[in-house]
């Protein structure tokens, strides 16, 4: 018999995963959101996806860096280098650093799915370009054709897609999980070397050299981690009784104001395999 069972029965639940993220980037960044605890859950509700995803592709045990150009080839595209930036009567004032093409080769009708990133680009950016890359390739990776580009900053994103893309980039690039660990560590290092108080500049700079993407994006998505981070303390340690947030409007607000049970034995269940109440103590301190 083929040992193939395990592989199909991976590659299925991966396909089954890859659907569900599609969907909930494809529809989660909408309706409710601009209620703080709802913006607070959608984050959290990326970063647990992310974090499904990484843990299926790459495995149970892994620690920063990411591999990215492993997972998007394990999720069934190819990334190739090339130089993005050399189209004849191509100007712009700004960088193409990452690409992703769907569609039917021309030579042999085969499916085609690729992520370009400029070969130009430094390795923090390309592996920041895949990332990004890698979300847009979610949403329409079953697509006939799709086609997007990635500049990289200073120009600002002008579609809700590129937003919700950098959203799921940074949680795959530092996973939750891997950000607490790292945290822990970090104290604990901090303490030995005598203990002064943390500099941010310095933590940020710290967790960039460990993502291997730069301080810049660090910075950029730390407010998301943040969040995710409250949502997991609110989690083991809210107050069941406290309002989270004095929202003015009346109107059934109950459930925003609050953690629902529901909401934080999910938290509970998918987190209780990394959080301590070590961590929670230096974090939230
Ligand atoms: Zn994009």
């Amino acid at each position: 018999m083929m040992p193939t069972t395990d592989m199909d029965g991976r590659r299925k639940e991966i396909s089954n995963l890859m659907q569900d993220i599609k969907e909930f980037l494809k529809n989660g960044f909408k309706g409710e959101i601009q209620e703080p605890l709802q913006l607070i859950k959608y984050y959290w509700e990326v970063s647990r996806r992310a974090d499904q995803l990484i843990r299926l592709t790459l495995g149970e045990n892994g620690r920063l860096p990411v591999d990215i150009e492993l997972l998007a080839q394990k999720l069934g595209a190819r990334v190739v280098v090339e130089d993005l930036n050399e189209f004849p009567g191509w100007k712009s004032m700004n960088r193409r650093i990452g690409q992703v093409e769907i569609g039917n080769s021309f030579f042999t009708d085969e499916k085609m799915r690729t992520i370009f990133v400029d070969k130009k680009a430094s390795f923090h950016s390309k592996r920041y370009a895949i990332a990004h890359e890698i979300a847009h390739y979610i949403m329409h990776y079953n697509d006939r054709d799709y086609y997007e580009d990635y500049f990289i900053m200073p120009m600002c994103p002008k579609e809700l897609d590129e937003i919700v893309a950098d959203i799921f980039a940074i949680f795959l690039l530092i996973p939750v999980r891997y950000f607490f660990v790292e945290f822990l560590e970090y104290v604990k290092r901090k303490m030995d070397e005598g203990g002064e108080p943390i500099a941010t500049e310095q933590w940020i700079r710290y967790l960039a050299e460990k993502s291997v993407i730069s301080d810049y994006y660090v910075a950029y998505g730390y407010q998301q981690l943040r969040y995710v981070a409250y949502w997991i303390y609110l989690a083991w340690h809210g107050d069941d009784d406290k309002e989270i947030f004095n929202c003015n409007d009346d109107t059934d607000s109950e459930t925003r104001k609050k953690m629902s049970d529901e909401d934080r034995e999910q938290v509970r269940r998918e987190t209780e395999d990394y959080y301590t109440e070590e961590m929670g103590d230096w974090l939230f301190e």
